[in-house]
């Protein structure tokens, strides 16, 4: 990266799976690509799920080809811990700014044997496990990371200098500065994916305070192979709960969260995580909170029939707040829907929350691309051509345009790059043509 300007035919801004099966696709056809991602590791959401539904299948085994393939490939080059910070539109092209975060590690000598992050004396909670395990204060970010590169977390090192004395490479660079660099690229895929609604903003569901809620990303973690815990325990006590409940809509549907529409996967991923519970814990009961169920893809209806057919519980009602109990229990209170309706209670173990999906990057004042009045990339030809944002030679692609699952995203990441190829083919034509 000694170059400050560099040139692609696409720049991919997002490493997610949409990002990368879009630089997979436009490089396969020997296009030169760029992938800029904002974490210390490609990946996206997908690289942090435990399983995919309605397969069950492992989703580091999908993703971790992925990304190896996208850090192989000699027409893609990925930089990573990058924000971009402003795009501009140029005669023929783009141009992007951007900065690279300083590491504090070298990129180009770090050989990831994580000696700094053995021999560092600070714990902190390691966000990539829910927080519900500690990591060190200089550390590869995950296993599967790409690249295996050690970051150093400046908030919480403590100078102490063992980090830099073991590195057999001496990588480590107290010193280092973030770095400015632009490229230049004849077109643009957005694949800025989706966050998560704040825990903290959901009053009525204890704001993030009460010990045993926690959100389905976390419980994506406590269900992963190489999770905090090899096994789902309360990460209050550390007690195998007994009573597990899942709240749908918990920040979907809400004006009061400002995300009034659905978010589309959560039902999904609830009933696939309920499922994984009866595997991981036979005794535990488990039950779903739900307004109305969206089983809406290919296969979903049935695997939403196999979990109640596995004794997973689907209660219709509107919960109106959790509260503490005893002995670290939750209690769920709620509206029945069901034909016996009325106000009432339960207690469970542990709760998890559906939260909602709201965009994980706005445009504005980046790019002059719109958003929809939910936030997301707005796309101009939603049902022809969804991938079309409102400035030519910009597109979007996977969840930065909407909530959506893996399968849609990859099937519109894979469109995205089709409308790519076609405008580099006809740009580039007609430049030979004026040439
Ligand atoms: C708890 C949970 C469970 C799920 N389970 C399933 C499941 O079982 N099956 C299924 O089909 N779907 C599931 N999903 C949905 C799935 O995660 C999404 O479909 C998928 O991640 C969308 O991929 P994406 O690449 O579009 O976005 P993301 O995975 O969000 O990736 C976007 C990437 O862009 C990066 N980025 C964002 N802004 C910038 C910027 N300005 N500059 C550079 N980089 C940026 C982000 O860091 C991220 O790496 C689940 C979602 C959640 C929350
Ligand atoms: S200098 Fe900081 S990161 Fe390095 S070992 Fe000491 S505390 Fe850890
Ligand atoms: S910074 Fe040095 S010690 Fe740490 S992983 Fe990289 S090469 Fe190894």
């Amino acid at each position: 990266m000694a170059e400050n300007k560099m040139t692609f035919d696409a720049l991919v801004v997002g490493g997610g799976i949409a990002g990368l099966q879009a630089a997979l696709d436009l490089a396969d056809q020997e296009f030169k690509v760029a992938i800029v991602e904002r974490d210390a590791s490609i990946g996206g959401k997908m690289i942090r799920l435990s399983k995919v539904f309605p397969t069950l299948d492992c989703a580091s085994c999908i993703t971790t080809p992925k990304m190896a393939s996208a850090a192989h490939h000699e027409n893609i080059t990925i930089f990573t811990y990058c924000e971009m910070k402003r795009l501009q539109k140029l005669a023929g092209g783009f141009s992007a700014s951007i900065q690279q975060k300083p590491r504090f590690v070298d990129e180009l000598k770090c050989i990831g044997c994580r000696q700094c992050e053995y021999e560092c004396p600070v714990y902190v909670a390691d966000p990539e496990q829910g927080g519900f395990s500690a990591r060190k204060a200089i550390f590869v970010p995950f296993s599967n990371a790409i690249p295996q590169v050690a970051v150093l977390d400046v908030e919480n090192c403590m100078l102490c200098g063992k980090c830099e004395k073991v590195c057999p490479t001496k990588a480590v660079d107290y010193l280092q500065q973030p770095k400015d660099f632009s490229i230049e690229a004849k077109t643009v895929i957005l694949a800025t994916g989706i966050g998560i609604t704040p825990l903290e903003n959901k009053v009525q569901y204890g704001e993030g305070k009460i010990p045993n809620v926690i959100t389905a990303l976390q419980m994506e973690r406590l269900l992963a192979p190489h999770g905090p815990y090899n096994r789902v325990l309360r990460p209050a006590d550390g007690m195998e709960p007994d009573s597990i409940a899942y709240i749908q809509c918990a920040g979907s549907r809400d004006k009061s969260m400002g995300v009034p529409y659905c978010s589309r996967v959560c039902c999904m991923y609830a009933i696939k995580q309920a499922m994984l519970l009866s595997g991981a814990l036979p005794l535990a009961d488990v039950t779903i909170y739900y307004m109305d169920i969206r089983a809406f893809g290919k296969g979903y209806e049935q695997f939403y029939q196999n979990a109640k057919a596995m004794g997973i519980q689907f209660v219709k009602a509107k919960v109106a707040r959790l509260t503490e109990g005893e002995n670290g229990a939750v209690t769920v209170h709620y509206e029945s829907q069901e034909a016996d309706g009325g106000v009432t209670s339960a207690e469970h173990d542990l709760v998890v929350l559906s939260l909602g999906m709201v965009p994980d990057w706005n445009p504005a004042g980046y790019c002059e691309v719109s958003t929809a009045s939910d936030g997301f990339i707005r796309s101009v030809k939603p049902k022809l051509a969804p991938t079309l944002t409102d400035t030519e030679g910009i597109f979007v692609a996977g969840a930065a345009a909407g909530p959506k699952d893996i399968v849609d995203s990859i099937a519109e990441a894979g469109a995205a790059a089709m409308s790519a190829a076609e405008y580099l083919t006809v740009l580039n034509s007609r430049r030979r043509a004026v040439a």
